[in-house]
């Protein structure tokens, strides 16, 4: 039976880990522990058909103390609150593990965006702008694409929030745009980019080689897809098998990435690429492979299928793919995983990179874009891995107390607690 786990319960409990390591206070502790605001709004969108549908959606506000609230919006059917709230609650402690000027926000449509048009998509977009608009904005709260969004569905946002904000250009108001509407060069790439430098850093600390090294990807979306062209050309590794939610292949000679990109592009799925087995997404995730990218939705790895994890390094590109039990496991089994907040925090590390580019109007090249997100995503692994060698514990607690100790000296600088 699968577990099924709350995960703003899971997010909070990875947050006391952390607070009672750190000695937080009882008053800081209780503050830190809950979202500063949630929005919850009801979305009447026109469908192609001539009726109308009804879609719930949320915005929730982690905390700003360090910045301006910061993250994306997801189409999701499975979406609910308190999954938000949690995806809020880790964007707050990724943008304080990378040390941007930022706070953390998520937000959320409960629709199937693989079942509408793209005029549909379109009018729900603007819908969500309409509605959640008055608490966002450049200094405020800036969105950005995550499961199921794209630059278009940001483009679409971004100009319905300036017609319903006096007609101004505000392209700081949300990131993750098309490029000629003010996006970053390297933004697209920018999640499985940063996931590659911390796993190569890893790699160099822990002696692996990742030369010819075998990886498996869980998950096919921009994440995975971007995971396996990066870990081929940057890391020299070989990609052995890949998932999506149709199920998984596999091929131990290595498969050739953009092949595989092709193929999915091709036919919306990754089964079914020539010259490779059948495997399903359990099975993938506990092939014996030296690096596992763990790139789809929450709760991939739990106490059940824990014990039977064999790669030696996880890299969590999704966020919350595996629960405290499993991280327990895990972890004494001598796997070294790399935690979302670190490995995928890539992606907000080059938003935050194209809000500074919207903010001057002056516009970075690739090669500069890219630097500084090696440059922010080094030292971060190494303030983390430093971390946890000093307090001898894992990868995620080690992310989260260095940020619960960066918000909580805002919090406190600002008088608040
Ligand atoms: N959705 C991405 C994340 O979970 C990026 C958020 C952003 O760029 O604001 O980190």
């Amino acid at each position: 039976m699968a577990v099924t786990v709350n995960l703003f319960a899971m997010a909070q409990r990875q947050f006391d880990a952390a607070a009672e390591r750190l000695g937080l206070d009882e008053t800081m502790h209780e503050l830190l522990r809950w979202p500063l605001r949630e929005m919850q709004v009801t979305l009447p969108v026109r469908m192609d058909d001539g009726g109308t549908r009804i879609f719930r959606a949320f915005r929730v506000q982690y905390n700003d103390a360090r910045g301006p609230c910061k993250g994306g919006i997801r189409f999701h059917p499975q979406e609910n609150l308190d999954t938000i709230r949690a995806l809020a609650a880790w964007m707050t402690w990724k943008t304080a593990v990378v040390d941007i000027p930022l706070g953390g926000a998520k937000g959320g449509v409960i629709c199937n965006p693989k079942q509408m048009s793209e005029r549909e998509l379109e009018r729900l977009s603007r819908a969500y702008v309409r509605r959640i608009g008055r608490v966002l904005g450049e200094d405020v709260d800036v969105p950005a694409p995550d499961v199921y969004t794209t630059a278009q569905i940001m483009a679409w946002m971004l100009d319905e929030y300036e017609v319903t904000h006096g007609g101004g250009h505000r392209p700081g108001m949300i990131t993750g745009k098309p490029i000629p509407l003010g996006g970053s060069l390297g933004r697209t790439d920018a999640t499985a980019r940063g996931g590659c430098i911390v796993l190569r850093e890893a790699a160099t600390a822990l002696g692996l080689d990742t030369q010819g090294a075998s990886v498996a990807i869980q998950g096919f979306g921009n994440a995975g897809q971007y995971a396996a062209l990066l870990a081929q050309e940057l890391l020299g590794c070989k990609v052995i098998a890949v998932s999506d939610t149709s199920g998984g292949i596999v091929n131990e000679g290595g498969m050739a990435p953009e092949l595989l990109i092709k193929h999915k592009l091709e036919t919306g799925a990754v089964s079914g690429f020539p010259d490779a087995e059948p495997i399903s997404n359990a099975n993938l995730l506990e092939l014996p492979v030296d690096i596992l990218f763990v790139a789809a939705l929450e709760n991939a790895i739990t106490e059940q299928n824990a014990p039977r994890i064999r790669a030696r390094l996880s890299c969590e590109l999704a966020n919350g793919p595996q629960t405290p039990e499993a991280d327990q496991i895990v972890h004494e089994k001598g796997i070294f995983f790399i935690p979302d907040c670190l490995a995928n925090a890539g992606g907000v590390t080059a938003s935050y990179f194209e809000m500074v580019q919207n903010q001057s109007s002056y516009y970075w090249t690739a090669e500069r874009a890219n630097e500084e997100l090696d440059r922010k995503m080094t030292t971060a692994f190494h303030q983390v891995y430093e971390c946890a060698r000093a307090e001898k514990v894992h990868m995620r607690l080690a992310a989260h107390m260095i940020a619960v100790r960066r918000v909580a000296e805002a919090v406190r600088l600002r008088g608040w607690v």
